[in-house]
């Protein structure tokens, strides 16, 4: 059987699912949701719903200082509103920092993480100097600069006196060595696109990303780490979410190869852009459900301006 995903396209890969597939939708619960949450809700509930499976929602609430319960209140205010029904409880992340810490802690033994010192602004002044001498720094797809060596390089003496003094360190992923620690090329298989329009099997390239941070200095995790453990936790089967993680998705799979972690599927969906074709944030009051719904739009106006055809909800 094929259906339609949401963004018009056959989808066979879906087709072939043998076991019962599981869909999430994995909020942050940072901000107020808006078209393209609604959008990508929507889309993992009919694919479910289409394919005979599961839909979960999680609440990714690692970041206790912007996440709170008002908000988290709004996202299921908001998701019923629209009609859907996902299985409870609901995983929030914020309550199962242990999983975090073991997959932490197998990184650490398998010495493919390092202890990072370096502030946000000594990070800064290092790229300027180094940008001031001439040399262009490499940056990541979404335009960040790579993190500089100079932690990585530390000496152990110099690592071990800091972390004995007590000064705060986030755990980075050593690419290099953990790229070599896994054995062959990795990839995935996409059924949506990245932004090239790559699709089917994906060669990923983690090693664009540099060392990236795998717990943050408060936390025994990032957003890298808590995804992939909690979809093998999960039992996700197809991850469905918005384009702008396809280029993250790399990171993902090498975790998921450094940590023995089954692989999902992949679609990336397109994203819904404000008028000036920018992607909709969390600030912008005017696309946010709460907003919409105060204006007199019905939650099938909402399915209506995502393009979710009735036919596969
Ligand atoms: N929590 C992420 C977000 O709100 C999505 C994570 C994911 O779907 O992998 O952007």
């Amino acid at each position: 059987m094929f259906y339609q995903c949401g963004d018009g396209r056959r989808n066979p890969l879906l087709a072939r699912t043998m076991t019962v597939p599981v869909f999430r939708f994995a909020p942050s619960s940072n901000g107020a949701l808006h078209l393209g949450h609604a959008y990508s809700a929507l889309l993992n509930a009919s694919l479910a719903g289409a394919a005979g499976g599961r839909f979960l929602l999680r609440i990714e609430d690692i970041d206790t200082t912007r996440c709170t319960p008002e908000l988290e209140n709004q996202i299921y205010h908001d998701l019923a509103w629209l009609g859907l029904q996902w299985e409870t409880p609901v995983r929030r992340q914020s309550q199962h920092m242990d999983d975090y810490t073991q997959a932490l802690e197998r990184l650490i033994e398998a010495e493919i993480v390092y202890p990072s010192f370096m502030s946000r602004q000594d990070v800064r002044g290092y790229i300027a100097e180094s940008e001031a001498r001439g040399h262009a720094w490499p940056r990541d797809p979404d335009g960040a600069p790579l993190f500089p060596p100079v932690d990585r390089d530390r000496p152990p003496s110099d690592r071990r006196r800091r972390m004995e003094e007590g000064e705060p360190f986030a755990w980075r992923l050593d690419m290099n060595a953990a790229t070599a620690h896994v054995a062959g090329p990795i990839s995935w298989e996409e059924s949506g696109d990245g932004p090239d329009g790559e699709t089917g099997r994906i060669t990923a390239r983690p090693e664009i990303w540099g060392d990236v941070i795998i717990a943050r200095k408060e936390m025994p995790t990032s957003y890298h780490l808590s995804v992939v453990v909690d979809d093998a936790l999960q039992g996700i089967t197809h991850v469905v979410r918005g384009r702008d993680l396809f280029h993250a998705t790399a990171v993902h799979r090498l975790l998921q190869e450094l940590l023995g972690l089954p692989v999902p599927h992949y679609h990336h969906h397109t994203l819904i852009l404000d008028e000036d074709g920018r992607k909709l944030s969390k600030s912008r009051g005017d696309t946010g459900i709460a907003a919409l719904r105060a204006a007199g739009a019905t939650p099938a106006d909402i399915a209506r301006i995502v393009g979710i055809a009735p036919a596969v909800r």
